[in-house]
């Protein structure tokens, strides 16, 4: 297996169940002219999310890693028209073209973009009381990782699903010996998780256009 081969099949599958959507495609065109990385969720995974906040008919939700809003625009749409997500970017020049992304996209009357580093605005929102959030997803720096968990506990409620991206990291999660700060980060969050009572969790992994990595579920049940 190759990532062309995965990359192909990642194109058939969104060929099939995601048609055309100008302002998505408007969104990843924008961020890669303005220099952003194409670290984004594939549109596969994107319309996962989608159907997972539907699903547990999130009516707000809290995202921690914005880039240029591509997952963003993916769950909000999802939202009730009085629903809210408030997605946590810590660079100035991604949250500017999440904003202009969301704008184009219609959202923005439902999405506030927070700017800052996601450890001093997850308390900010704590002391506004802007929870619990039906469905967190977390995809910023993966050293984080535990300290954003703790967050998203404390700011979810029972039956609130918490979705972490890059928790596979090419198969590198399973070296007990890396030095990577990012796996260590992912593998100090899923001994956490895994002891944690107040959760029930699984993890997948994943191919395709974005390579070899995985997602982990959590839902709290306490
Ligand atoms: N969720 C986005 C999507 O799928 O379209 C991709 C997010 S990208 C993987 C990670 C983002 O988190 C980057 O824009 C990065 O600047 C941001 N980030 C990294 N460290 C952060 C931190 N400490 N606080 C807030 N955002 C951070």
């Amino acid at each position: 297996m190759s990532q062309d081969q995965w990359t192909a099949v990642d194109h058939y599958i969104s060929d099939l169940f995601i048609p055309p959507d100008a302002a998505l495609e408007a969104a990843l065109t924008r961020s890669a002219a303005a220099g952003l990385p194409s670290i984004n969720v594939a549109p596969n995974q994107g319309k996962l999310l989608h159907m997972l906040a539907r699903l547990i008919g999130a009516r707000a939700i809290l995202e921690i890693g914005t880039l240029g809003a591509y997952s963003t625009i993916w769950l909000a749409r999802a939202l009730p028209t009085d629903g809210f997500l408030i997605t946590l970017e810590a660079k100035p020049e991604h949250a500017k073209i999440a904003q202009e992304n969301l704008r184009q996209a219609g959202l923005t009357s439902q999405v506030e973009v927070r700017l800052g580093p996601a450890i001093e605005t997850l308390p900010q929102i704590a002391a506004e009381n802007k929870g619990p959030f039906d469905l967190v997803f977390i995809d910023a720096d993966k050293q984080g990782t535990p300290e954003y968990f703790r967050w998203a506990l404390d700011l979810s409620r029972k039956g609130s699903l918490i979705i972490v991206d890059n928790v596979v990291r090419g198969g590198k999660v399973i070296d007990a010996t890396s030095t990577d700060p990012n796996v260590q980060g992912i593998q100090r969050f899923h001994q956490w998780v895994a002891a944690e009572p107040r959760v029930s969790a699984t993890a997948l992994q994943t191919v395709g256009s974005k390579g070899y990595d995985g997602l982990t579920f959590i839902e709290v049940i306490n």
